[in-house]
């Protein structure tokens, strides 16, 4: 089969660090365009706008939205519009309401949307989840500790509305545990601590239940400096399990029991291929929704300005 010819939208770092390596080593995709206003990929021809890159190449066929959240709808609904299937880098959007609005359009066109969680896709999840299933689950207790201005230096989007703040790294945490646990769970209580001058928070506590009382407590935090802290740790009766630096490894009762080399984006690629020859989506929002819970839920506590 010919390879997806496809077109990235929105180059910056993480097109530069993961996208274009990625989709370089998979023969089911082949990189015909870019769309930024000023990111260009070396040897593919770049145009500044969506509309103007669909215009301009209709044989593309799919295309990744790897700007921020917040202008990622418009873009999209572009992409579908024209008959495009839609890789949605995480967050899948700014609201649950326009991600579901991207699913219906996708779905009433028979296009692939793919809204792409790649902590799922981290070496140790799924042993992750094999374990957990074995045994019942007393607690989990997530911690996602970084510092922000070593993995975000001049990001002014992840401080405005929409932007997440704290919880655009808390989502890969959560993308992980919703989709390890063996039943859904649902947040009973938060604080999210808001820098004086910014709209969006540099540190979240959260806690969930489900009907079966379980707890899992999390704490998300971006003045971590020093030694930075992507774990998620489980009790369960048959013993407690550590998946470390944001599911690469995991550790039962303290030994290292799984590793491997890390994936994520080739792995994404991967999936999003096969979405597109199966003619499906794959577009969970249960991470978000939670966030979504967090600005809802949350106690709201203003806490030292912020300077980058
Ligand atoms: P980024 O470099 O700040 O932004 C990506 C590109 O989006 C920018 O270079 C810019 O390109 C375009 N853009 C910025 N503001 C825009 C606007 N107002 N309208 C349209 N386009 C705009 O961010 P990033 O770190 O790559 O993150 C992008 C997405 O990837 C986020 O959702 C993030 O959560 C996710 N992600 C990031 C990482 C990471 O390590 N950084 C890891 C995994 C996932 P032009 O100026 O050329 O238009």
């Amino acid at each position: 089969m010919a390879p997806i010819k496809l077109a990235i939208v929105g180059v910056g770092k993480i097109v530069r660090d993961q996208h274009v390596p990625a989709i370089a080593a998979n023969p089911d995709f082949e990189l015909v365009a870019t769309a930024s206003r000023h990111g260009t990929v070396e040897g593919v021809p770049a145009y500044k706008s969506i509309d103007e890159m669909l215009a301009a190449r209709p044989e593309v066929r799919a295309v990744s939205l790897c700007m921020p959240p917040q202008f990622r709808y418009e873009a999209a609904l572009a992409a579908l519009n024209a008959g495009k299937h839609v890789f949605l880098e995480k967050p899948p959007g700014a609201t649950i309401s326009e991600v579901e609005d991207l699913k219906r359009i996708a779905a009433s066109k028979g296009l692939s949307l793919f809204a792409s969680w790649h902590s799922r896709y981290a070496p140790a999840v799924e042993q992750a989840k094999t374990y957990i299933a074995a045994s019942p689950l007393k607690s989990m207790t997530v911690t996602w500790k970084e510092d922000v201005r070593h993995w975000h230096p001049g990001q002014a989007w992840i401080w405005e509305p929409g932007g997440l703040g704290v919880f655009d790294p808390g989502i890969n945490a959560l993308s992980i545990v919703t989709h390890i646990l063996p039943k859904p769970v649902f947040l009973t209580e938060a604080t999210l601590e808001f820098p004086e001058n910014r709209a969006a928070p540099i540190a979240a506590s959260l806690t969930f239940g489900n009907a079966d009382r379980l707890v899992v407590n999390a704490v998300f935090d971006w003045r971590q400096t020093g030694k930075q802290s992507w774990d998620i740790e489980a009790e369960t009766e048959a013993g407690n399990m550590r998946l470390a630096d944001g599911g690469a490894k995991l550790f039962i009762d303290g030994a290292l029991a799984y590793e491997a080399p890390e994936e994520e984006y080739p792995n994404l690629y991967r999936r999003f291929a096969s979405i597109v020859k199966a003619g499906t989506s794959d577009a969970d929002i249960s991470p978000l929704t939670h966030v979504a819970d967090a600005f809802m839920l949350g106690r709201r506590k203003i806490v030292e300005a912020f300077e980058d």
